[in-house]
């Protein structure tokens, strides 16, 4: 059933990293209390929470505690333990459910949810050994990526194979457990949509996003999309229609290859904010933060719209001194940063948004900067 919450109570936060702290900025805002489970005491959300239960994610007794001080619960990431969010669907008002944790956390669950509902995955195979996958790669072909089923992400647990010679490549990742091997998609661009429901069915995305990767991380998201509006609308339906199959309740992020024939092939799924919607918090009149905290207290959504064309760019560890020395000359950067003690090279440790009527000129802009040369 959907309730309401409103202002003056607390939502607890599953994940106490940089999306935790954006939906906690977003929902003090409206004057909600926040609650964070993470086991780092200074962690990017429990510096701006006002309960803080410091346990590692899973720990029941903490899980049992942040039921009792919190209105409703939601999460920042997918890798919680799904027994244990069930668990606590039984104690505390989890209106996103233990379900799309689920599936989202295995690959080969979530390919097969959205072949159900009607949208093109690439070719792939399922392989519980080297043995099977040498079996079945004739099936996709080469080039192929074997990626394990549960854990990977920002490219980590993928093998590329180029021929029958490589699949030795792949035996590694066995270890993990099963794994999913795709044929390879000759995509021109990745997008994404995030996709926003409320309990109510009411359904909103956010305009498609460019993404721009380096060494398997994002490094920038441009906004609206550079493909064409067949692809925009693609996009948006195939991500609309993802949302209703699964009864979506808060926020769910589609990644999508585009194809030089002017189709889409969804890569995969995230439950939750994505670094390719922080963009929405100065480019739209609202942001995913803040839908995603209408969504999960049952508020009536806002429709988005993109105040101007808007780029955002990845600050990691490498790239902190830099932008700071630089943050005087660049009065447009919208600067953010989430407060992590050590800037390690390739952690995550911001973003800048830049709204602009010139999104090459912005790019030129970006890459002259110096910040983010090699
Ligand atoms: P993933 O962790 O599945 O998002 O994969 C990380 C990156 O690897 C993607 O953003 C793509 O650039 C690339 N990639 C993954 N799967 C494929 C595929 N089937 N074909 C081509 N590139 C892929």
């Amino acid at each position: 059933m959907t309730k309401t919450i409103y202002p003056g109570q607390t939502i607890g936060i599953i994940g106490g990293g940089q999306l935790g702290r954006m939906m906690a900025l977003a929902a003090k805002e409206a004057g909600f209390k926040i609650a964070v489970l993470d086991p780092s005491m200074e962690s990017p959300c429990g510096q701006v929470a006002d309960i803080r239960i410091v346990a590692p994610y899973n720990d029941e007794t903490a899980l049992e505690e942040l039921a009792e001080v919190s209105d409703v619960i939601t999460y920042e990431f997918e890798n919680i333990d799904y027994e244990g969010l069930k668990r606590l669907t039984e104690i505390a008002y989890v209106p996103q459910g233990a379900e799309l944790v689920r599936i989202t956390q295995n690959r080969i669950t979530e390919k097969a949810e959205i072949r159900k509902a009607n949208v093109p995955v690439a070719e792939y195979i399922i392989a519980t050994s080297p043995l099977e996958l040498n079996a079945q790669i004739d099936e996709i072909g080469f080039p192929s990526i074997v990626k394990t089923a549960f854990g990977g992400y920002d490219g980590k647990g993928q093998v590329m194979l180029h021929n029958k010679e490589d699949l030795p490549l792949a035996d590694p990742l066995f270890e993990h457990g099963a794994c999913v091997a795709e044929a390879y998609v000759p995509f021109t661009k990745e997008i994404s949509v995030i996709v926003q429901r409320n309990g109510n069915g009411e359904t909103y995305c956010l305009p498609v996003g460019e993404n721009i990767h380096k060494h398997h991380i994002l490094h920038e998201t441009i906004v609206p999309a550079r493909v064409s509006d067949i692809i925009l609308t693609q996009a948006t339906e195939a991500a609309q229609q993802i949302a209703d199959h699964l009864q979506l309740v808060g926020t769910l992020a589609v990644e999508m290859f585009v194809l030089e024939d002017d189709t889409i092939v969804i890569n995969e799924l995230a439950p939750r904010p994505h670094n390719s919607g922080h963009y929405s918090i100065e480019g739209c009149t609202i942001s995913q933060f803040h839908q995603h905290i209408r969504a999960i207290c049952g508020w009536p959504l806002r429709k988005p719209a993109l105040f101007q064309p808007t780029v955002m760019v990845n600050v990691l560890g490498e790239h902190v001194v830099p932008l700071s020395k630089a943050i005087l000359k660049y009065p447009n950067w919208s600067i953010h940063l989430y407060g992590k003690d050590e800037a390690k090279t390739k952690r995550k440790m911001g973003h800048v948004t830049i709204l602009t009527d010139d999104i090459n000129k912005t790019l030129k802009e970006i890459k002259h900067s110096g910040i983010w040369s090699e």
